[in-house]
């Protein structure tokens, strides 16, 4: 079944604040430190000369992507509690529902998931198939309120059930990507590249974007964290960044009183998302074939294809000339191909998907 990975004793956080590991559930699931390395094969990135990859796309063999950093606490927490299913929700190409329905088969809990509607893709086939091949519940949720109103009966089912927000994101999980920033630090520190002045990241529910920022702030880096907005400004924007920022910042405080003080930056980028989340706006499109060309697998529009459209913005910007890039991969380049009777486990109410024409 699971083979945690042998190397990973505790995250470099319990290193530097020792009280945590008494007071903070986690167990190992990340091969880290994924690797850095420049990215010389897209043409805009070769020609600004100094761009680097963040390879999270790597970090498990179960299924990589940002969420695993997170799920090292997020799953621990969960046993501490004694959780018998995990009930999660997301958009029906959901990274957040297949990383659970993942880890979830082989970490031996069963998960329930609530999927909503979204712009029918190549990648949310796989996503399904994935998802039903990995033995999670799926359930069709439709719109935004059907599928709250279907995850909360789906909870109350069974009272030992633990909900896992969409987007697995929350002050716990995000301390796996300020544990990052302190395994940046040492790649830096190791010559594996030189610390960068812009770090590029999707932000969706912002937990990676708040974390990194919070981290470089924490590490005394000037690094201007990107965040390149891929979900409604509702969502997303200044404030609600800021609040996950702040109660990130407030839990980090309890174990180093100084980190009150901190006044973390970052910025967002609003000129990727299109017309809304998951939409194929031409620069995603081509962002597919430029993830095939990083990673060997091709990307998907709704994050690395609007995150790869921001960096070559930025690559192009003649003010960014002299800086050192930093594009975070965090999209799973771990994505096996799905066995041929997957299509019959998907429920039939979403089985309308294979039906659906596709935007990308
Ligand atoms: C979930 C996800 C994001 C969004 O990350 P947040 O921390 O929720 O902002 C970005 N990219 C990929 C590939 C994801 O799966």
């Amino acid at each position: 079944m699971f083979e945690p990975p042998h190397d990973r004793r505790a995250p470099r956080l319990f290193d530097a604040l020792p009280a945590m590991r008494d007071a903070i559930p986690w167990r190992p699931l990340c091969h880290v430190p994924t690797p850095v390395e420049r990215i010389t094969a897209l043409p805009f990135a070769r020609d600004h000369g100094r761009v680097w990859a963040k390879r999270d796309d790597r970090i498990s063999p179960v299924y990589g992507g940002n969420k695993v950093r997170r799920f090292e606490f997020l799953f621990a927490d969960f046993e501490a509690r004694g959780a018998r299913r995990i009930v999660t929700a997301g958009g029906a190409a959901s990274t957040q529902v297949t990383a659970t329905a993942r880890f979830g088969e082989a970490l031996g809990i069963p998960v329930t998931a609530v999927l909503f509607d979204q712009p029918a893709t190549h990648f949310l086939h796989e996503a399904l198939l994935s998802n039903a091949a990995a033995g999670a519940e799926l359930i069709d949720g439709g719109g935004y309120a059907r599928t709250v109103w279907r995850t909360w009966r789906a909870l109350a089912r069974d009272p030992q059930s633990a909900l896992l927000m969409p987007g697995a994101s929350g002050p716990r999980a995000n301390l796996g990507y300020l544990d990052a920033m302190l395994e940046l630090d040492a790649q830096v520190r190791d010559g594996a590249m030189p610390r960068p002045d812009v770090i590029v990241v999707p932000a969706g529910s912002s937990g990676t974007l708040a974390a990194l920022s919070l981290g470089a702030a924490w590490l005394g880096w000037s690094t201007e964290i990107v965040g390149v907005r891929i979900t409604a400004l509702a969502a997303c924007n200044r404030v609600s960044v800021g609040l996950v920022q702040r109660a990130t910042q407030r839990l980090l405080a309890r174990f180093d009183r100084h980190a009150t003080l901190l006044r973390p930056r970052f910025t967002l980028f609003h000129k990727a998302i299109g017309p809304g989340y998951g939409a194929p706006t031409p620069e995603a499109i081509a962002g597919i074939e430029q993830v095939r060309t990083l990673t060997g697998l091709p990307g998907e529009v709704t994050y690395s294809g609007k995150a790869l459209a921001a960096l070559r913005a930025l690559c192009e910007d003649p003010a960014r000339r002299s800086q050192t890039l930093l594009f975070w991969h965090t999209l799973s380049s771990v994505r096996p191909a799905p066995s041929a009777d997957a299509r019959d486990r998907v429920p039939v109410a979403l089985r309308r998907w294979f039906d659906a024409p596709l935007v990308a």
